[in-house]
């Protein structure tokens, strides 16, 4: 299958994309020579919020929620969960990162992440993919971002207000309380589906 126009040039760093509902990936090779740092994005991580969390769940990963609020590595936020940052190794660029990123990168598998650790890519990344020269690949992982964004902020919300009518005092980030999340978002992705297929 295609994946240029015939006339666009051969990206320098192409664009990976793994088109995968919630589970969608998008990278590229210059993520790991990033020029902000050698944590890059994860340097600053994003929050694990009430969809991202949902999702664990729904990959089986309950109990590593609990195990990980209990060492504080994930606490929890008015959004969810928020990731702890540690400090840097001496001698690193940036001066604080992501708990979870190790020398050879994330140290946890894709269906641990929020959603947003696989599917974001950088402005340079996509310059460096193709994007704005005719890469296909490029241009859809661009459409795939802009739509994961659109529909798990549109979840966020949906299921921010269900957390404050059901928990009015906060959320006791149990395991029926996780096992709510992944049923909110269940609902959702299956509502989604039937939207598309209608
Ligand atoms: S969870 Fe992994 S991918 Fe996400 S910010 Fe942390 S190290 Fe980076």
């Amino acid at each position: 299958m295609a994946t240029r126009d015939d006339a666009a040039p051969a990206p320098r760093h192409p664009v990976r994309l793994v088109v995968a509902g919630v589970d969608t990936f998008v990278g590229s090779d210059l993520c790991a020579r990033c020029p902000q740092g050698e944590a890059g994005c994860c340097a600053a991580p994003p929050g694990v919020e009430w969809s991202d969390v949902g999702r664990v769940v729904l990959r089986g990963g309950r109990d590593f929620l609990i195990g990980e609020i209990a060492a504080g590595r994930l606490r929890p936020g008015p959004r969810g969960l928020n990731i702890a940052r540690v400090e840097a190794p001496s001698g690193a660029k940036d001066a604080r990162r992501c708990v979870y990123h190790g020398p050879a990168g994330c140290t946890i598998p894709p269906d641990r992440r929020a959603a947003t650790c696989n599917h974001y890519l950088c402005d340079d990344g996509f310059a460096a993919g193709g994007e704005g020269e005719g890469d296909r690949t490029a241009a859809r992982a661009r459409r795939a971002l802009d739509s994961l964004v659109a529909r798990h902020g549109a979840w966020d919300r949906a299921i921010a207000d269900e957390v404050r009518a059901r928990w009015p005092g906060g959320p006791p980030w149990d395991g029926a309380f996780l096992d709510a999340l992944g049923e909110a978002l269940a609902g959702r992705i299956a509502a989604h589906g039937r939207a598309r297929r209608a």
